[in-house]
């Protein structure tokens, strides 16, 4: 990854420049340019507003070639003790309803491949972050994409996670 460190944000100066910051990066300097070069912006400060966007309709999954969430998130052999506290703390309980909700449609919903978080009604007829927990990947993207930086990820009690076998 550090060797690829300068091709994204190389397309910041338009996208020939990008292809000739890239073609120097990687062919002529191997990724050992002694230079970085920076983003923009943080991850988390690129998204844009809801009232900018219509929402997009997929189309289901028709099990064979594509699968829903869940059923993909079963194949990952992920295995948290139910009774463990939340690895995922919320620095403000009120900013997943309050901002989160209201200005970006609740990005954690969709960018969280394992449907960790989801907006439920409570008892009283209030919206609520449900965090299902036990779901949990480790990939980081909800501490890097929150847009207000209130999700932090934190090691799982006895280093429960994902079995991945393959690695
Ligand atoms: S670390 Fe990844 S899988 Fe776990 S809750 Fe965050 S986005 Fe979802």
């Amino acid at each position: 990854m550090y060797n690829a460190r300068n091709v994204r944000p190389g397309f910041k100066y338009g996208f020939f420049a990008g292809l000739i910051n890239t073609f120097l990066d990687q062919k002529i300097l191997r990724g050992k340019a002694p230079w970085t070069i920076k983003h923009e912006k943080k991850d988390n400060e690129t998204l844009r507003k809801k009232v900018n966007f219509k929402k997009i309709t997929y189309p289901k999954p028709d099990n064979e070639i594509t699968f829903d969430r869940l059923t993909s998130l079963s194949f990952s052999g992920t295995n948290h003790k139910e009774d463990q506290p939340c690895h995922l703390v919320l620095k403000n309980k009120n900013v997943p309803i309050e901002k989160n909700l209201e200005l970006f449609d609740s990005p954690e919903t969709r960018y969280c491949p394992a449907n960790v978080y989801e907006v439920v009604k409570t008892e009283s007829n209030h919206l609520k972050l449900q965090i299902n927990f036990q779901n949990c990947l480790h990939c980081k993207t909800c501490d890097i994409k929150d847009p207000y930086q209130n999700i932090e990820w934190v090691p799982p009690e006895g280093g429960d996670g994902p079995n991945y076998s393959g690695m």
